[in-house]
């Protein structure tokens, strides 16, 4: 069996994808928890290497419709190379679990820090808006839309650098989603108004994280999704006087309504983006390279600290051990898994 480092991925070793097993990694304590499944920490047993293990249960993943959402997420994930999204090793299933290993991000959710801080600084704020604009244009450009940001789902490295993480809702569309193309009298109505779901969704959320990350609350809220839609719909955006006039109008160019007017979304897609005044400042290769200091780096005692996530009621020992009776029922939805 090839060896695998920590926190790092040669590309060769991700083409074994069936090499491993769960003997191979001791599972430690749960990470997160998502709709059908949650992500441990575990450690690759005879080394002292840890990762996040994301297990997810095949009998939920087919009872919420989300097999195809499952299969594309490995396969988008595992095609992605990128120092601002998270890597991932290796994938490897049983009876009853779909696994996937990836490198652990030791200093959990921006969400966490968002919450922790109430806001961010703008030079904070930004530093962050600008490593995720860099992840998009990347997705983008090989026409992925991610389709899920927020800050749960951007996770910080030991050095304070973003990795996105959770690929569970993206997908590839077709390129150049702004292009009206075809014969226009057989165009249909959701083309002309370009209604689908195409990479301005991101831009969009994008134009959500920055006002959260600004303000530490979103700019659409209410208890109820029914009027938080509506707010959404309605467009209208409160901004304190504190907010500056350049970082508003950002925020107000990526919240635009209309796909075809929407920041990210024109002719210069994400170039526009980086081009806008709030980024001025920005040295986009440096950031790339890494070589800008993060404005925050998070604090842990060891690979393995896990401080920097919240607590979940952990699952019985005998939860991922199969009975003798189980028959992989599923067997033929995830055979490229
Ligand atoms: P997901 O189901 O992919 O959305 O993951 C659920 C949660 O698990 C995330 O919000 C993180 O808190 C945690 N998580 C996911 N991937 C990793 C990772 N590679 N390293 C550390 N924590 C992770």
């Amino acid at each position: 069996m090839s060896q695998i480092s920590n926190m790092q991925v040669i590309p060769e070793q991700r083409e074994n994808t069936h090499e491993y097993s769960l003997n191979d990694f001791e599972r430690l304590i749960t990470l997160g928890t998502g709709t059908f499944g949650r992500v441990f920490l575990v450690k690759r047993r005879g080394t002292n290497n840890y990762y996040a293990m994301k297990a997810m249960k095949k009998s939920e993943v087919v009872r919420l419709r989300q097999v195809e959402h499952i299969n594309s997420e490995k396969e988008i994930i595992s095609s992605v190379h990128h120092p601002f999204i998270v890597n991932m090793l290796c994938t490897f299933q049983d009876v009853n679990y779909l696994y996937m290993i990836m490198e652990y991000i030791i200093g959990g959710e921006l969400f966490l820090h968002l919450r922790r801080a109430g806001n961010f600084p703008p030079p904070q704020a930004k530093f962050y808006a600008a490593e995720v604009i860099l992840a998009l244009k990347y997705l983008h450009s090989l026409d992925i839309v991610y389709r899920d940001l927020k800050p749960e789902n951007i996770l910080l490295d030991q050095t304070g650098h973003i990795k996105i993480t959770d690929f569970g809702f993206a997908k590839r569309v077709e390129s150049r989603t702004w292009t009206l193309c075809g014969t226009p009298e057989y165009l249909a109505p959701e083309i002309i108004q370009s209604k689908g779901h195409g990479k301005a969704v991101d831009w969009w959320a994008l134009g959500i994280l920055i006002y959260e990350m600004l303000l530490g609350y979103p700019p659409f809220y209410d208890e109820s999704p029914y009027y938080i839609y509506d707010k959404i719909l309605r467009g209208e955006i409160l901004f304190p006087p504190y907010i500056d006039r350049i970082a508003r109008d950002l925020i107000e160019r990526l919240l635009t309504k209309d796909i075809t007017q929407r920041l990210g979304n024109l002719v210069g897609e994400a170039e526009d983006v980086k081009r806008h005044p709030w980024f001025r400042h920005v040295n986009w290769q440096a950031l790339y390279n890494k070589e800008v200091i993060p404005p925050f780096i998070p604090h842990y005692s060891a690979v393995n600290d896990t401080s920097n996530f919240e607590r979940y009621p952990e699952p019985s020992p005998e939860e991922f051990i199969p009975n003798e009776n189980d028959v992989d029922i599923y067997r033929d939805l995830f055979i490229n898994f």
